[in-house]
């Protein structure tokens, strides 16, 4: 008898399960189109030239590594909010924007979740049908419970705006509502300005609580216009929240860089949200690294760096949509009947294909092709080099 008797285990991650049967496939063809990552057109993870420079600038003036303050680096920050609000934006001049430094994307859900929890622990949460996966998981950890709204429509191929509307509108008062500002992660299918107008008149009209996660910046149209759902909600003048990643934008997953910020009525409300964002991250983990947020800290603030980065990303994003229009065509080539333009209307790194459970695991155990059982798709792990395969693989399931 042990104190861990009886401990479950868990079930396995559906995304690194993939991977595990991926790494485990002899197949020296396969492909994995299962994960979340940006790949270069020769297959590989890219190490940016911006992050170099600035890691080399780094090296040149090394420092010591004390503890940083709890909110993480202030030019980080700063540097974040200039990015997701703009310089001179309201909100930022003002100083009521309270954002902290936190271990990626998730780390800034996280600290967003469990505040969210004290300030209103009998509030539900909804999430698109169907999200990221772990966004039910985070919330539910946090101590929510969470339900959707409806999203993604396989019928119409795109999304149901009037369920959507509709799981909004029948919301109690005070529901947080996790929404992707844009790439929308799996499907790939983002709503539009007009719809955005809609969906936040009714968050303000149901006064349910908004918290954008922005991912993906950059990687759908540009930075600004990725972003631009965050100034809408500025001038719509509620109190939200946005969780940034740094994680694809600058292919720097395994730093966790990313953040969160709230925005708060004004600057003496932000300061009482900033101090008990503070308690979240010092009773989790005390206070944030410092290399990550220290390079993303540099690219932004230094005017060359910074054109540099755009111009990477711009790269990135450009390559996607090349793999789009390829895997329609080539799909077109290789017999497929049916037309699969909408792959290109999609947005980001994903695409949800459209194909059946069944014809995803016959992709992978005959053809050693990987994505989800949903039909996720990672088009931005497509190149040159392996998209023909693919798409006669696809062919022929
Ligand atoms: N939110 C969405 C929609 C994502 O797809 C991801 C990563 O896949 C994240 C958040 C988390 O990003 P990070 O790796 O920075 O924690």
């Amino acid at each position: 008898m042990s104190l861990f008797t009886a401990v479950e285990m868990a079930p396995r991650d559906p995304i690194l399960g993939l991977n595990e049967q991926f790494n485990a496939d002899a197949n020296p063809h396969k492909v994995n189109l299962g994960v979340g990552v940006y790949y270069d057109d020769d297959g590989k993870l890219p190490l940016l030239q911006c992050v170099q420079q600035a890691e080399k600038q780094m090296m040149e003036a090394p420092k010591a590594r004390g503890y940083l303050p709890i909110d993480g680096i202030a030019a980080y920050d700063s540097a974040v909010k200039s990015l997701v609000f703009g310089a001179e934006s309201e909100p930022v001049k003002s100083g009521r924007v309270a954002t902290v430094q936190a271990l990626g994307g998730t780390g800034g859900l996280k600290i967003g979740a469990d505040f969210l929890k004290r300030i209103n622990p009998g509030a539900k949460v909804l999430i698109s049908d169907p999200s990221w996966e772990n966004h039910r998981a985070l919330f539910s950890q946090a101590g929510f419970a969470v339900e959707t709204y409806p999203y993604y429509d396989a019928a119409r191929r795109g999304i149901d705006f009037e369920g959507m509307l509709a799981g909004l509108e029948a919301a109690p008062e005070g529901t947080v509502v996790v929404l992707h500002a844009c790439c929308h992660n799996p499907t790939g299918y983002d709503i539009s300005p007009e719809q955005w107008d809609k969906v936040i008149e009714t968050v303000k009209a149901h006064k349910l609580v908004p918290f954008l996660d922005l991912a993906y910046q950059g990687f759908g149209y540009g930075i600004a216009e990725d972003g631009a759902v965050v100034g809408k909600f500025v001038a719509s003048g509620q109190n939200f929240f946005v969780s940034t990643s740094f994680s694809k934008s600058f292919s720097l997953y395994g730093e966790r860089v990313g953040a969160l910020s709230v925005v708060c009525q004004d600057k003496e409300e932000a300061a009482r949200v900033l101090s008990q964002l503070k308690i979240m991250i010092r009773t989790n983990y005390s206070n944030p690294p410092i290399h990550g947020a220290m390079v993303v800290a540099l690219v932004l603030n230094t005017p060359e760096l910074r054109t540099l980065w755009e111009k990477e990303l711009g790269d990135m994003r450009l390559r996607i949509k090349q793999m789009r229009t390829a895997l329609v065509e080539k799909l077109k080539g290789a017999g497929v009947k049916e037309d699969m333009g909408f792959i290109t209307q999609q947005i980001g790194m994903f695409s949800y294909s459209g194909l059946t459970k069944d014809q995803m695991v016959r992709l992978r155990n005959e053809f050693g092709v990987y994505g989800t059982d949903t039909g996720r798709m990672c088009v931005a792990a497509l190149n040159s080099k392996n998209i023909d395969y693919v798409c006669a693989s696809i062919a022929k399931v």
